[in-house]
Formats: C-alpha cells, structure tokens, sequence
C-alpha cells in the first residue's frame, strides 16, 4: 500500500541518516569535489502527476557526476539508434567498479560492457552528434534544459577542468577503445565532452524533475509531448536497474527495487513508472561510490511507498 510521503517526514528522515553519512567518504580523486561538505544532505520527490516535495539542501547546487550517462545515452540514442550505439557499447552488468578496465581486455568483441560504467559512457559521449567537444556539451545541455523546462541548468567549469587534468584511468580506458575502433574521436576531446558532461550542476528539485520524466516514459510532465521517445526511455532505466549503481546494482535491486543511477558527487537519481522521480543528494560514499545517505533515504522512501518495482 502507497502512502503519502510529507516533507516532515522527509525531514525527520534526514536527520536519521546524518550520523550514517559519517561513515562515507567523500571522492577525493576528482580535486574538485573534495570540498564537498558531507553534511549537505537533500532528497526531493517530484510525482508525474506535478506533486512535489522536498527536504534538506534543496537549493543546493551539486555536479550529476554519472548520473549524467543516463541523459548521454538517451541523447546518443536519438542521435544514432539502438543498433549504432549498440555496436559500440553492450547491455551486460560488468560486477566490476564503475572504472574498471579489465574487462575491455578480455571481452570479445572489445566493446564496454555497458553505458553505465565510464568505458560505456566514455563511447557513448563519442557518439552524441556535435563537431566539437563544445558542440556537443551544448547539445547534452539543451537536451536537459527541455526535460526540465529550465534553462538555467549549465556545467560547473571549475569541477570539469579538475576531472580533465587528472582524468588519467579515463584517458587510459578511451586509449584502449580508440585502438579497438570503439572510440572514433580524438581522446582529448572525448575527455573535454565527458568531463563537462559529468559536471552538469542542478539541485535536487531540478533532478527529481528529471528523473519524473523518465518515469512518464519519456512525456513533458505539463504539455505530455514526447521529448524521449517512450521505447529510449524505457531502455535508460532498464540499465539504470541493471548497471545503475554499478557493482551494488545487485543488492540495490533487492533492498531498493527501483531504477536509479548514481553519481561520485552524492547524487542519485531514481525513476519510478507513474509514480515519479525521486532524487537523493549526500557527498560521502561507500567503498563502492554510492552515497551513503541517500541509499538510506532510498531505502525508507521506498519501504513507505511500496514502490519496489519486483
Ligand atoms: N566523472 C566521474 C568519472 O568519470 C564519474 C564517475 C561516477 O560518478 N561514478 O570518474
């Protein structure tokens, strides 16, 4: 049975996973996002049906970080079809850490194994149409300003130039596919486009709204037009359960049962068919590079719900 979840509630709950949030750590090997103060919590709810509720930070601004592969892939697919962008990147959970190469080894063909780990994402930024690595940034950025309605949303350059000076295990991944003929761009400017994709800034409003419209598959919530066809949308949030909080996918499946992907930043964001989306927001991370705080949230939001999808 679903019952209705308030803000104090919201509230209250942030206060129970304050202490647990100590227990993370927050992702250091991007300089940038060091500073983040661990207890910076926030989780909003945004209903298909135009409810929203929100706790904490709410105004809060933080990077997407990987949450954003969700967004590229959705984009690389309207841009090249299933069949081109899967002939670059699979379908598989790869059960390795979300920067993990020695799969692209020993795989065969030599493809990612998924658009949710970086070597996926990595292809899947290559793929997005755009002359240049601006271009194509502009791109993922309109895409978003349409599936939020707001045009303020921009990337943080301060945290993109931080990733792109030590973004050496990325350069390495794309290295590897660019000799396997995954990757055709150059690797600097894949570099360039991914890091700027990953430093897309929003607040929690803004990505419980995002993840809203991927759980009205793909519908503008006021005006119901189209902006991912219904059939795209469906495929981002069958990897967002299957890949979507990379090597935990598994137990998240079983404690949370939603579709939902993360980020280093804290962030995570969770898409739930015609209920809504529902987006978490703490910087400290477990070992596996999920926010320890929001997977709490998680868990109490959807056991009040009922929202487990299984
Ligand atoms: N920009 C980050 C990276 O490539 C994203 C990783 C993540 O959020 N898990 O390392």
């Amino acid at each position: 049975m679903e019952r209705e979840m308030s803000k104090e509630l919201l509230e209250d709950w942030l206060l129970h996973v304050k202490d647990i949030a100590e227990i993370g750590k927050v992702a250091d090997y991007i300089p940038a996002l060091a500073s983040q103060d661990p207890r910076h919590l926030a989780v909003g709810i945004h209903r298909v049906s135009g409810q929203t509720v929100y706790a904490g930070k709410a105004d809060h601004l933080f990077t997407l970080q990987s949450v954003s592969k969700v967004i590229a892939l959705a984009l690389a697919l309207l841009d090249n079809g299933e069949e081109r962008v899967f002939s670059h990147v699979g379908m598989e959970p790869s059960g390795d850490p979300f920067h993990s190469i020695v799969k692209l080894e020993t795989s065969k063909p030599s493809k990612p194994l998924n658009p949710m780990i970086n070597a996926g994402a990595l292809a899947v930024t290559d793929l997005i149409q755009g002359n240049t690595p601006d271009e194509k940034v502009g791109r993922i950025l309109s895409f978003i300003h349409d599936l939020t309605s707001d045009k303020t949303i921009h990337f943080n350059q301060q945290v993109a130039e931080s990733e792109f000076q030590s973004a050496f295990l990325n350069r390495s991944l794309c290295y590897f596919m660019k000799q396997h003929g995954v990757i055709n761009g150059e690797v600097e400017d894949v570099l360039d486009a991914y890091t700027k994709q990953c430093s897309i800034e929003m607040n929690i409003k803004q990505l419980a709204r995002l993840g809203a419209v991927f759980a009205n598959d793909g519908y503008d919530l006021e005006t119901l037009r189209p902006i991912i066809p219904r059939n795209l949308a469906r495929i981002c949030k069958s990897f967002m359960v299957t890949c979507g909080m990379y090597d935990a996918s598994g137990e998240f499946a079983i404690k949370i049962g939603i579709p939902a992907k993360s980020g280093v930043s804290g962030a995570i964001m969770c898409s739930v068919k015609h209920y809504g989306g529902i987006a978490v927001f703490g910087p400290a991370l477990d070992e596996k590079g999920n926010s320890v705080a929001g997977l709490k949230l998680l868990e109490y939001i959807t056991k009040q719900g009922d929202l487990s999808i299984y």
